[in-house]
């Protein structure tokens, strides 16, 4: 049977991403980082679940970081999500290399190891010759493997966090 991946090194950050920033949610996810996203959502709702969930909001609406029931959280400035994404790596000193593609990018779920004979009849016959390592989300049932698709992300990745972001405004 599979088992869960690297438990003892979850990464500490948890996020609550806004409606608005569903690129950086899964940027945040290709890292490897907890992160709750919903493409639409009430503001009460989204304040309850960072609340009780104790994750940090992040959000371009200013007017959500101001109320009260808002402790942790991080006002995002840029609309590029490649902008959004520098400003979250720098401010958290998020680790941007050891958990990547270590979570669902679909439902945020940690992946599993399962053996190569058992997604036979779920993956392409190319895939299933070319490649050795297979992971699942116990979710959703995605089964993830290394491919063209992976080295472009990590290509894209170390571009979008070679340079510096602009400062940031946060709480907490
Ligand atoms: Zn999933």
């Amino acid at each position: 049977m599979s088992r869960e991946m690297w438990p003892e090194q979850r990464p500490e950050c948890r996020f609550l991403v806004d409606c608005m920033l569903g690129k950086l949610a899964k940027w945040l996810r290709i890292l490897g980082y907890d992160t709750t996203y919903y493409s639409l959502i009430a503001d009460h709702e989204l304040i309850r679940i960072a609340w009780n969930e104790k994750r940090i909001l992040l959000t371009r609406d200013v007017r959500l970081t101001q109320r009260r029931e808002v402790t942790r959280y991080l006002l995002i400035k840029s609309d590029d999500y490649r902008e959004q994404l520098r400003q979250v790596v720098w401010h958290y000193r998020l680790d941007a290399s050891s958990y990547l593609f270590t979570r669902c990018l679909q439902c945020n779920s940690p992946l599993q190891d399962i053996e190569k004979a058992r997604v036979r009849p779920w993956v392409p016959p190319y895939v299933f010759q070319t490649q050795e390592l297979f992971r699942i989300c116990p979710s959703c049932q995605q089964i993830y493997w290394a491919g063209t698709h992976k080295t472009k992300m990590l290509h894209r990745l170390a571009k979008i966090l070679a340079s510096h972001p602009l400062s940031s405004k946060e709480g907490e």
